[in-house]
C-alpha cells in the first residue's frame, strides 16, 4: 500500500503559508486541503465545509469527548481544530493532505502521523511581519498585537519542523519548498 503522505505547513500568522500553499497546489494539484473545524462565527466571504466545518460548540465538545480531534485549540474563545476521520477518509483513497496550522496543530499531526513532512515558513524579523500584516489589513490593531506576541514562542517551536524555510523574497521560499515536496514524495518512507 502506499505511503500516506501528509504535508504540513506552519508560520506566524502573516508570515506567508497561505501565498506559499497556493503556488505549491498550482504545481501539486493532486494535494487536497484539511479542512479545520471551528466554533467560531462564518465570516460572509466563507463557504462552510470548504474555508472551515462550523460546528456548534456543544456538536464540536461532543466529538472531542469521541476522540475525533488529532489535535484541538481554543483560541481566543473559540475552538478549533482537525477532524481525525476527516483526515483518515482522505488517506484511506490515498489522497495526499496539505495542512495549513499553528505550531502546537502542526505538532500533534506529526506525533500521529510520523511520515508527514512539516514545515515552518519564518520571517526575517518582526518588524517585516508587522508590515506584512499590517499591508493585508485583515486584522485590526488588537489582532495584529496579539498575532505579533506569539511570535516568539512560534519561532522557539521551529526547530521540532522538519525543516525551516525563510520566506524574505517569495520565490526562492518557493523553490525551497517545491524542492523539499519533490524529495518528500521521491522517498520512499
Ligand atoms: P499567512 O497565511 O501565513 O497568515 P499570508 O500568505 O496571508 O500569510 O501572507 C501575509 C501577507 O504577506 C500577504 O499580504 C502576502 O501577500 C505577504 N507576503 C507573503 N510572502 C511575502 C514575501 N516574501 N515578501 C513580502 N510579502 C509577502
Amino acid at each position: 500500500m502506499a505511503e500516506n503522505k501528509l504535508l504540513v505547513f506552519s508560520s506566524p500568522s502573516g508570515g506567508g503559508k497561505s501565498t506559499i500553499i497556493k503556488r505549491i497546489l498550482e504545481r501539486f494539484p493532486q494535494f487536497q486541503f484539511s479542512v479545520s473545524s471551528t466554533t467560531r462565527e462564518k465570516k460572509p466571504s466563507e463557504v462552510d465545509g470548504i474555508d472551515y466545518e462550523f460546528l456548534k460548540r456543544e456538536n464540536f465538545e461532543v466529538l472531542v469527548r469521541a476522540k475525533d480531534f488529532l489535535e484541538h485549540e481554543e483560541v481566543h474563545g473559540q475552538l478549533y481544530g482537525t477532524r481525525k476521520s476527516l483526515v483518515e477518509k482522505m488517506l484511506d483513497v490515498g489522497t495526499p493532505i496539505i495542512f495549513d496550522l499553528d505550531v502546537l496543530g502542526a505538532l500533534s499531526i506529526k506525533r500521529n502521523f510520523p511520515e508527514a513532512l512539516t514545515l515552518y515558513i519564518d520571517v526575517p524579523s518582526i518588524e517585516e511581519l508587522r508590515r506584512r500584516l499590517e499591508k493585508r489589513g485583515r486584522e485590526s490593531n488588537d489582532e495584529i498585537e496579539r498575532r505579533l506576541a506569539r511570535y516568539l514562542f512560534e519561532r522557539s517551536m521551529s526547530n521540532k519542523f522538519d525543516a525551516v524555510i525563510l520566506n524574505e523574497d517569495l520565490e526562492t521560499a518557493v523553490s525551497e519548498v517545491l524542492k523539499k515536496i519533490e524529495d518528500y514524495l521521491d522517498s520512499s518512507h
